[in-house]
Formats: structure tokens, C-alpha cells, sequence
């Protein structure tokens, strides 16, 4: 946390926001599998996206224990920051490798929301979690770099201007390490759809606009290159940690929504002459999807620290996640249980946030993969992969 921040404001803050959007608006959104449009403005406009951006080039310049706070709040008030959470964190990459032009460039107006940066192409379809055997390629011809190829679960395509995209541009079999030979290009979708882009949504269980997305001999700047050629991996990397803790929050906000509902309509529900929540059988479940919430709140607020004090916290942000993915996940199904029947009924909205919390155990990495990294990288075992 930075001096001067005050958490308990900037939750107030958020919440007072999310007044304006009520279970209604997002059980019609889910109903339609629609963009939260005027909720991505509201935010955008209150500042609260560009709590990561430095004052510098017009953000807030918060910390990011301040963005886990607001992300938290607004899933906690029983909203999805999934619309709209990756403005706060791929912006990272310009940050930290951009040119000082491309910073001047982009990220003021990143800041103000004239530009939406929410698109963040890593995944394809045939790799996988395997990000190194990505097939798509960015060949350089002159002043411009010439891109073919696929992503997948490109989220929030169709609703930004930009896009982080990370493409091969010296073949696996020609650079000495592995991780080599990536790069990292900012396309401006504006300009590429109908010219060598396509969009495609993909529709999910959830509402949560995501998209395939295919290059055909599309045409970027070279000047859009973020960082040197070859060294795109590294640079994604670099962003991981911030993006596992931020939806490691954004779990503890469902996981604080799911106990708070299923406590109240425990309390509520009567039957047999008593509240349900009388029995041990509806009220243990409840207390035992707390503590475990509780438990993995201290690690993402641990791993947040970290993360601001300048450690790298790998360890950390992924226990983080994974902690946070499990904890809301077992809120979900606890309040699922303590609905009974209208733990089905969308008018509970219990349903709807069963299904959008489940996402967090595979996207933005699995279960397994933190399970990997913690094994081989933190406790020496032997590697899989
Ligand atoms: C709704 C949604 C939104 C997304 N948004 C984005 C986005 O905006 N940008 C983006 O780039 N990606 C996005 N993703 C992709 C997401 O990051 C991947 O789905 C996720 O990383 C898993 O990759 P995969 O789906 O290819 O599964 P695979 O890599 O095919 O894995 C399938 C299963 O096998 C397991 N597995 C694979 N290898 C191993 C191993 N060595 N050891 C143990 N288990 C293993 C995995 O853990 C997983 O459970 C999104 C996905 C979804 C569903």
C-alpha cells in the first residue's frame, strides 16, 4: 500500500458506484450476453481503471493492493470486473517496456478511457497453456511487421481499441532459449478489423464477451514493437504476478458475496418453526467457506504487498490465486446448497455468479499450472514440462 491511499475510501467509493448497477442490470446483461457498457464507463470515468497508470500520464498512480481492493468490491457487490479488468493490469507492458514515446502515446489516453486497452492476445488453440509453441508469426518487411495466424479466448475484443498481442518472430527451431524469439505488438483494432482481423465471439457459460481472433496478413507499424524483438515472453511474464493477484481479489469479492447471501437467506429462510441456518448441517458450511475466504484473503493481501514493496512474488501470487479460485468456488457451492431449489432461479442470481466464479480455476492459468510452478520452481521437484 502507498502512503496517503485509503482503502476504506476507495471501497466506499466503489461500492457507491456499484449502487447504480444492481443484480437487475447484470442478470439482464447475463439474459442477453451483453457488454456492460455504461458500467465499464461509469468506472472509467470514476478513475478506477487507471488505478495502476502513474499520475505522470494522468492515472492515479495507486498501488496494487489499492486495485485489489477496488476489484474486490465491485465482484463483492455482486457485479464481474471481467468486463473491464485487464484496462488495469496489460497496460503493464507499454509501463515497464515501452519507449518513453509510446508511453507519452498511449497511456494518458489509456488513463482518460479515449482508448480502451482490454484485449490481450496470448492463447491459441492449438498450444494451449503451452504458450512457447505458439504458431501465430509477426514477420518484419520494412517499416511494418506482417502478422498471420490465431487466438483464442481473446476477451473483450469487440470491445476495446487495442490489443496486446504476442506472436512468434524467429522460429522456435533458430533461437538458442526457448523462451526467445517471442515478441510483443500493441494492434490497434480500430484501424486492422476488415483489413487482416477478424473477430469472432465465442459463447460461453458465462457472459464475459470473449472472442477468436484471426490474422490475415495484417499489417502493424514496426514502431508498434513494445520492447526489443525477440523478448516478448519475458515481458508477458512480467505481467503474470499483477494479473493472478487482481483475480485472486476479484475471488475474495465473490466469495464475500456468496457467504453474505447464503447467511442471509439462512437467517431468513424458515422451516420446520426455525431458520434453516439453525441447523449445523446449512450453518458449518457457512462458516467453514469463511474461513477458508478469510485464509486466502491474508495471502492476497500478502502477495499484494510484496508485489508493491518491488518483490517479484511469484510464490506468493500464485498461491494467492489458487487459494482465492478454491475458496471462492466453494462460497459458490456452499450457497448453491443453502439456496436449495432457488439456488437454480436466475431471479437469485445465485446461479449466475456460480457460473461466472468457476472461470477462475482455468483462466487466467489453471489449477494445475500453479500446481507445476509451485512444484518444480519453488520446491525443486522434478519438471513435467
Ligand atoms: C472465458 C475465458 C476467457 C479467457 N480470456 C483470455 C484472454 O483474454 N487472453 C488469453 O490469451 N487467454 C484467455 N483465456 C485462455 C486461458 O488463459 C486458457 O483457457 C487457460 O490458460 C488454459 O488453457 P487451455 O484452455 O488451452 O487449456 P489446455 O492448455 O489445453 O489445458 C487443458 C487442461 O490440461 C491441464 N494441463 C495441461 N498441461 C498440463 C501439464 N503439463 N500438467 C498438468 N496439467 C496440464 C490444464 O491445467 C487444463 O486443466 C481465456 C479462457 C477462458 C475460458
Amino acid at each position: 500500500m502507498a502512503e496517503g491511499e485509503d482503502l476504506a475510501a476507495i471501497r466506499a467509493g466503489v461500492a457507491k458506484l456499484c449502487e447504480a448497477f444492481p443484480d437487475a442490470y447484470w442478470r439482464e446483461l447475463d439474459r442477453a450476453r451483453a457488454y456492460p457498457e455504461d458500467f465499464v464507463r461509469a468506472l472509467t470515468e470514476a478513475g478506477y481503471l487507471a488505478a495502476l497508470i502513474p499520475e505522470a500520464y494522468g492515472g492515479s498512480g495507486l498501488s496494487l493492493r489499492a486495485a485489489t481492493v477496488i476489484l474486490e468490491e465491485i465482484h463483492a457487490q455482486g457485479g464481474n470486473a471481467a468486463a473491464c479488468h485487464a484496462q488495469m493490469y496489460i497496460m503493464g507492458a507499454i509501463l515497464r517496456h515501452g519507449s518513453e514515446e509510446q508511453k507519452a502515446e498511449y497511456l494518458p489516453r489509456i488513463a482518460s478511457g479515449e482508448l480502451r486497452l482490454q484485449a490481450f492476445g496470448v492463447t491459441e488453440p492449438s498450444s494451449g497453456t503451452d504458450t512457447l509453441s505458439l504458431r501465430t508469426t509477426a514477420r518484419r518487411e520494412g517499416d511494418r511487421y506482417i502478422i498471420n495466424g490465431q487466438k483464442i479466448w481473446t476477451s473483450r475484443a469487440e470491445h476495446s481499441d487495442l490489443m496486446l498481442l504476442l506472436a512468434r518472430t524467429t522460429p522456435r527451431e533458430a533461437v538458442a532459449r526457448r523462451t526467445d524469439g517471442l515478441s510483443v505488438f500493441l494492434v490497434d483494432m480500430r484501424a486492422a478489423r476488415g483489413h487482416g482481423l477478424t473477430i469472432r465471439p465465442i459463447r460461453t457459460m458465462m457472459n464475459h464477451a470473449t472472442t477468436e481472433v484471426f490474422f490475415d496478413n495484417l499489417e502493424v507499424p514496426a514502431r508498434n514493437l513494445i520492447g526489443e524483438e525477440g523478448q516478448g515472453f519475458r515481458y508477458i511474464l512480467s505481467g503474470m504476478n499483477a494479473e493472478r493477484i487482481l483475480i485472486a481479489a476479484e475471488c475474495i469479492g465473490d466469495a464475500k458475496w456468496f457467504i453474505r447471501r447464503a447467511r442471509d437467506y439462512a437467517n431468513a429462510r424458515v422451516l420446520f418453526g426455525r431458520p434453516i441456518g439453525a441447523n449445523q448441517g446449512v450453518q458449518f458450511p457457512i462458516a467453514r467457506a469463511y474461513a477458508q475466504m478469510r485464509a486466502a484473503e491474508l495471502m492476497v493481501h500478502h502477495a499484494a504487498g510484496r508485489y508493491d514493496a518491488g518483490d517479484a512474488a511469484g510464490e506468493e501470487a500464485n498461491i494467492a490465486k489458487l487459494l482465492a479460485s478454491e475458496a471462492s468456488w466453494a462460497a459458490a457451492d456452499m450457497c448453491v446448497q443453502t439456496h436449495g431449489g432457488f439456488g437454480f432461479a436466475e431471479e437469485y442470481d445465485v446461479e449466475r455468479k456460480f457460473r461466472e466464479t468457476r472461470l477462475y480455476q482455468v483462466a487466467p492459468i489453471s489449477t494445475n499450472m500453479i500446481l507445476a510452478y509451485l512444484g518444480q520452481n519453488v520446491l525443486g521437484l522434478p519438471r513435467s514440462y
